[in-house]
């Protein structure tokens, strides 16, 4: 079954035997995500091995992406869990004694040293909220706003602060080396405030993965046009953007980020909490079904289900379902008209005057199979999935990566070719025969291929060639 947005599926304790991780690619899975958050490197080697091999037992393409935990803002240990009352004082500090109702440990001097008077804290994913009434170097002292109950390393948010931290620690540096060692097709850094974080993190990854920017906190939205330039793709990564920002304001967000990536022809996924209630329950809310119909609707590249897979107790069936709304919205005809209505105007570039071409070309000749695209950077591929043209879009490349890494991508077919083509008519027969084979076409429809001549050549999308399958 042909989908065009893309399921990405945590892998955790509850997946990461081989079985299991089978059972999620035929049940429509495209992409693992590691979550180095968890587990060790021991169990992380393994699972991508077993990935990569069960890709090639099944004859796909998956796409493996190793997401780095980031800096973690925590309170220490508790003598007890404390319950925090409305109007109350509290205090936070560097003090080694467990934490009661009246004060907690708070070892991270990078916070004290960006505290203002009255600016607002917030504990627990954001259900507790304190308001800082006087701090110094190793101190805070704060009136509780929004009362709750505290427990031991519970996490803490400095909406509209940027810290002077990295977002790579030292953990992650260590897991970042080992994952690029391992060959993932992806790297997702967690804790961007600015462009400068993923200037950083690309002068270690280089071209060896793509990068992912988890768009969750208001400086890095401040920024945004510029993380998504530097990025390779985006993550709205709903969680933490829940407790950073307004819970009421996810939704405007996740269709501005959506937006932007798609003006950018950067993949964009739609992260957290999409079908949730079946961690415990085999079938979803029908709240969770219309967000994911919605993420569908919006042109997202791909939907990504977290603790679902990770540790759920129907991992399986959740895949198969996220499967199913995909397919149902897609075949709707207001997924149609949804991407008729968001298509982006051309830049005025050479690719992109090809590509919109492209799209006029689909809807004047009506019966094409599919696009396929010579690409061996992947650029020409992504311009193309930028217009979202509603056909497969099969990707012809020679380098393996570029193929497991552009299973991400809206629409992508990836098929790696064992010699470089020299002229587009070399293309022609490859397009014809994997269209017939993989049943996309039949005699009478066309193929159009978009490629850059001289062909090989990096992200110069300059031909557009059309033929009929006989
Ligand atoms: C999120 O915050 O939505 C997210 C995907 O990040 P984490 O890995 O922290 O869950």
């Amino acid at each position: 079954m042909h989908s065009f947005t893309k399921i990405i599926a945590t892998l955790g304790p509850g997946t990461e035997a081989p079985d299991m991780i089978e059972k999620l690619i035929l049940s429509g899975v495209d992409v693992f995500r590691i979550n180095f958050s968890h587990g060790d490197q021991a169990t992380h080697h393994r699972t991508f091995q077993n990935i990569r091999r069960l890709a090639q037992k099944l004859d796909r393409h998956i796409g493996i992406v190793a997401d780095l935990q980031g800096p973690k803002l925590r309170v220490g240990m508790f003598i007890a869990p404390a319950l925090l009352k409305k109007g109350q004082a509290f205090r936070l500090d560097m003090d080694a004694q467990p934490g009661d109702e009246r004060r907690a440990q708070l070892m991270h001097p990078e916070i004290y040293r960006a505290l203002k008077k009255n600016m607002t804290l917030l504990l627990n994913d954001g259900r507790i909220q304190l308001r800082v009434v006087s701090f110094g170097k190793d101190y805070a002292n704060t009136r509780v706003v929004v009362g709750g109950a505290l427990s031991n390393h519970k996490g803490i948010n400095l909406p509209h602060v940027v810290l002077p931290i990295s977002a790579l620690t030292e953990k992650d540096r260590k897991d970042l080396a080992f994952a690029l060692k391992l060959g993932v097709d992806w790297i997702c850094l967690s804790f961007v405030q600015q462009p400068a974080d993923i200037i950083a993190a690309r002068a270690l990854i280089g071209d060896k993965a793509g990068i992912i920017a988890k768009i969750e906190k208001p400086s890095a939205l401040a920024h945004l046009k510029e993380i998504v330039e530097l990025s390779d793709a985006v993550m709205v990564a709903r969680g933490d953007l829940g407790v950073e920002c307004p819970i009421e304001s996810v939704p405007l967000l996740q269709r501005r980020i959506i937006g932007v990536c798609r003006a950018h022809g950067r993949p964009v996924i739609v992260a957290t909490q999409m079908l949730e209630s079946m961690i415990s329950a085999p079938i979803p809310t029908r709240a969770e079904v219309s967000d994911v119909a919605n993420a569908v609707y919006e042109g997202a590249d791909a939907v990504m289900l977290s603790a679902e897979t990770a540790i759920g107790q129907y991992p399986v069936e959740t895949a198969r379902m996220m499967k199913k709304i995909i397919h149902h919205a897609e075949t709707d005809v207001y997924f149609k008209q949804a991407m008729d209505i968001a298509v982006l105007p051309p830049d005025n570039t050479i690719a992109s005057a090809m590509t919109s071409s492209m799209r006029q070309m689909l809807k004047v000749l009506g019966r094409t199979a599919c696009i396929v695209s010579y690409s061996v950077s992947g650029q020409t591929t992504l311009r193309t999935a930028r217009e979202r043209p509603l056909v497969p879009i099969v990707m012809l490349t020679t380098t393996p990566k570029i193929a497991d890494r552009l299973t991400l991508a809206w629409g992508v077919r990836p098929v790696v070719i064992s010699k470089k083509l020299n002229n587009i008519a070399d293309v022609t027969p490859l397009a014809v025969s994997y269209a017939k084979e993989n049943k996309l076409g039949r005699a009478g429809d066309e193929i159009i291929m978009t490629a850059g001549i001289p062909l090989a050549t990096h992200g110069n999308t300059n031909i557009l060639h059309v033929v009929k399958i006989k």
